[in-house]
């Protein structure tokens, strides 16, 4: 038998077989690897440059172009990333950059990128509003027909072809559906209400009634057959100041208002008892609200992070429009089996033991630690309008949170019924789970009912 004998390394305690040893210079195969590892990790790091694909360029088309073009991975180059955003740049195309854009997607789905096409005039139409009216016959040719938000701009030929198309293709029935749901004109809500008053042959093949499809392009039949809106426009950024994910035009206007998000409230949650924390207090005669009866001055909207995350919460206002607990909010099935005391969303900036100094507490009383955090943090709303549908696709990770426009759902559209009057809720904003807790996910979503006077907010994740 062999005698083996200890490797050379400091701190190593493997012992090897000579044979082994006269090899790799007496190193046992772990310390021999890690040695090469390290050796190598040393010549990358001596070796590798910088490479800035961006530089002297400043065309917003070509910058975008470069952003989609794909990187071939090489160890020794370290590609520096583009100063802003892609949401930025995109809010920076001229009407001219946009079509440039457009055609260049074009290019893309006919020569079988159609990921990246689709990708882009989701964003032109998001970001932009740019119809594909003249794109949409190419479009539904090669069979893309998701996201159905890319044929709201359809023409009346291609709407009448998918009135008709509707009856017979049962494989895109879903799609289509929600296609004319964002094309949404008085002819479509016509369909849909015929679709609800005699039910189709085909309708009770789908998994919801035809007319519940118009929800996911932000309306509803009301009881006469008319649309009606079911979230509130304008639509304005809701961004942290210092925070440098701002999109562009957004950036440039930092001077928007200050406004008061996630502050936490004296009262507290009467399932779980964690303070409420105040999603968004905005005074009722800023232009985003222009839309919205309210009959107070500010329209805060509360609730229970933690309670509203496994079911709809809904609060009243009291006389002088401050937020109570509602009445109406129902435990939800097996909600006592969840040890809710122990749970807290812990703010960001916040944190959970501040939560309970409450803002009850005179400034002169209060702790100089407590101050300090509470201080920490600042919100603006943008001080121009976005698009309506910006926030709208929640995948293309757009920034999430706003008062007003169409929701990012990150599930189904699930818009709350007023439990008191049983009309749908309207939505009236959406805040980022990023932008409440660390690692945060998910999406937090404010709705009001203006006859009740009363608002809800709900939750989804994926
Ligand atoms: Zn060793
Ligand atoms: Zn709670
Ligand atoms: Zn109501």
């Amino acid at each position: 038998m062999t005698e083996r004998i200890p490797c050379v390394r400091e701190g190593c305690d493997h012992v090897i077989l000579p044979a082994t040893a006269a090899k790799t210079g007496g190193y046992c195969m772990p310390c021999k690897q890690e040695m090469e590892r390290e050796a190598h990790q040393r010549y990358i790091e001596a070796n590798r440059r910088d490479v800035d694909l961006y530089e002297g360029i400043t065309d917003a088309v070509q910058i975008l172009k470069i952003m989609y073009e794909p990187r071939t991975y090489d160890e020794l180059i370290r590609y520096v990333p583009y100063k802003n955003s892609m949401e930025q740049v995109y809010l920076s195309l001229s009407t001219e950059q946009q079509h440039e854009m457009k055609q260049y997607a074009m290019e893309l789905i006919r020569s079988d990128d159609e990921d990246t096409g689709k990708d882009i005039l989701l964003y032109l139409v998001c970001y932009h509003d740019l119809p594909l009216t003249a794109e949409n016959p190419e479009l539904l040719e090669r069979e893309i027909v998701y996201p159905g938000v890319l044929f709201k701009s359809a023409s009346g030929d291609m709407r009448d072809h998918l009135l008709q198309r509707v009856n017979t293709d049962e494989e895109n029935r879903n799609h289509i559906l929600i296609m004319l749901a964002y094309i949404g004109d008085e002819v479509v809500v016509q369909h849909f209400w015929q679709w609800k008053q005699s039910p189709p042959d085909w309708a009770s093949r789908l998994y919801v009634a035809p007319e519940r499809y118009t929800l996911q392009a932000g309306w509803e039949l009301t009881e006469e057959g008319q649309r009606r809106e079911l979230f509130i426009t304008p639509s304005y950024s809701l961004y942290e100041t210092g925070e440098s994910n701002v999109a562009g035009r957004e950036r440039e206007n930092l001077d928007g208002a200050p406004i008061s998000l996630l502050v936490p409230s004296s009262t507290h949650c009467p399932w779980c008892s964690n303070p409420f924390i105040s999603l968004m207090n905005l005074q009722v005669k800023h232009p985003a609200l222009h839309s919205v009866y309210w009959k107070f001055s500010h329209l805060d909207v509360q609730t229970c992070l933690v309670c509203s995350s496994y079911s709809v919460v809904h609060m009243e206002m009291d006389a002088t429009g401050n937020p109570i607990w509602s009445r109406y909010n129902v435990k939800p099935d097996g909600f006592d089996d969840i040890d809710v005391e122990e749970m807290s969303v812990d703010v960001l900036g916040i944190g959970s033991s501040t939560l309970e100094v409450g803002s009850l507490v005179g400034e002169g009383e209060r702790a100089e630690g407590a101050r300090e955090q509470e201080q920490r943090r600042l919100f603006h709303i943008a001080s121009e309008p976005r698009q309506p549908f910006h926030g709208s696709e929640w995948a293309m990770e757009p920034s999430i949170s706003q008062v007003g426009g169409h929701p990012g759902w990150v599930q189904d559209a699930d818009y709350p019924v007023c439990p008191a009057c049983s009309a749908t809720m309207k939505a009236i904003g959406q805040l980022d789970g990023e932008m409440i807790q660390e690692n945060g996910e998910g999406v937090y979503y404010m709705f009001a009912c203006e006859p009740c006077q009363m608002t809800a907010v709900s939750y989804q994740q994926s």
